[in-house]
């Protein structure tokens, strides 16, 4: 299902030039978004638009996506972290980019929509690279680190420091760091002891909760 609709928005984020790398754009044309969807929102899956997936939380804009996706360069074989899985759409692109010997580690906070990732995860076959577990992301997972590639899905008030130290060398971290309402992208760029940071661009994402995220915020 969704095929023509799928491969026409795939080209759009080529042609706007969201997307330049064609491993990444064929993995956006294989993973069907609208699996990872609640049922009332698939027909709106190959809309370029962020779309609310229940308990406040949303599924980030397939060119949000994109570009992110860029800036991270999964390559494969990576071990990589994800804080936020929401979905699962996310991370299921980035197991596509790592195989064949990768893995996708995802962390959700909020059990129903982990167990929900999960389950989506492994009807659609990426139960062998992605394994999405429910904790506090916000101080990464020690047990798998260090990882090549960390990706936040959102917003910190700053960089968390248990994800920097959980960063391979020249392994590249990406995290939306701001307030509540606004963000800019943050890339961290491990180079031995030092980390290089550079800014991507404005952005607006849902909050990162916990101990190294906001704290004694209202749940959604
Ligand atoms: N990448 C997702 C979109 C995630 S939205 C996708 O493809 O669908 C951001 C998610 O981060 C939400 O589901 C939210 O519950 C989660 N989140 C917020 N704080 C977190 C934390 N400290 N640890 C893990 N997940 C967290």
């Amino acid at each position: 299902m969704y095929e023509e609709e799928r491969r026409q928005l795939v080209h759009r984020l080529k042609r706007f030039g969201y997307v330049k790398s064609e491993k990444i754009l064929q993995a956006m044309e294989k993973v069907p978004r609208h699996e990872f969807l609640p049922l009332e929102a698939r027909s709106h899956a190959y809309v370029d638009s962020p779309i609310p997936i229940g308990l406040g939380q949303t599924i980030s804009a397939p060119h949000m996506i994109g570009i992110m996706l860029e800036a991270l360069d999964p390559q494969p074989g990576n071990k990589v972290l994800e804080i936020g899985a929401g979905s699962g759409y996310h991370a299921a692109l980035m197991g596509e980019l790592v195989r064949p010997n990768g893995k996708v580690y995802t962390v959700e906070r909020l059990e129903a929509l982990g167990l929900q990732a999960r389950e989506t995860i492994n009807r659609l076959g990426f139960g062998d690279v992605v394994e999405v577990s429910i904790a506090d992301g916000s101080a990464g997972l020690a047990e798998h680190a260090p990882y090549d590639r960390i990706t936040v899905a959102a917003a910190a008030p700053a960089v968390p420091r248990p994800l920097e130290e959980q960063l391979a060398d020249n392994g590249r971290l990406l995290v939306p760091v701001g307030d509540r309402g606004y963000q800019d992208l943050i890339l961290v760029v491990r180079r031995g002891d030092h980390l290089e940071r550079s800014e991507l661009g404005g952005v607006v994402f849902v909050p990162l909760i916990g101990q190294h995220g906001y704290d004694n915020s209202p749940l959604p």
